[in-house]
C-alpha cells in the first residue's frame, strides 16, 4: 500500500455501494430532465451519479432503478436499453 499522502476523492458506486477514487468509476449526468450522459471526462455540469468502470455496476443500477432515484429521473425503456446494452454506446443529449 502506498502511503496516503495525496488526497484521492472517493465517489460510491450507485449499484453496489463500494467506495472507489473517481478514475475507476464512470460519471453519469443528468443533462436534462429524462436524459443521462455518460460523462467521460467528468466535467459535465449537472446532478452526477458514479458506477463502477465494469459495466456491470451500470446495467444493475439501471435495471434495479436505483441510478433512476440517485439522480431523480425516470428512463423509458430506450434509455435504459441504451445504457444497458452489451455495446455500451456512446449517449448522449
Ligand atoms: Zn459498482
Amino acid at each position: 500500500m502506498p502511503r496516503a499522502g495525496k488526497y484521492l476523492p472517493e465517489r460510491t458506486c450507485v449499484a453496489c455501494r463500494k467506495p472507489a477514487a473517481k478514475s475507476e468509476l464512470v460519471r453519469l449526468v443528468r443533462c436534462s430532465d429524462q436524459n443521462l450522459v455518460v460523462d467521460a471526462g467528468g466535467r459535465l455540469p449537472g446532478r452526477g451519479a458514479y458506477v463502477c468502470r465494469s459495466g456491470q455496476c451500470l446495467a444493475s443500477g439501471v435495471r434495479s432503478g436505483q441510478l433512476e432515484r440517485a439522480l431523480r429521473i425516470k428512463l423509458d425503456d430506450a434509455a435504459r436499453q441504451a445504457l444497458c446494452g452489451p455495446a455500451n454506446k456512446e449517449v448522449s443529449c
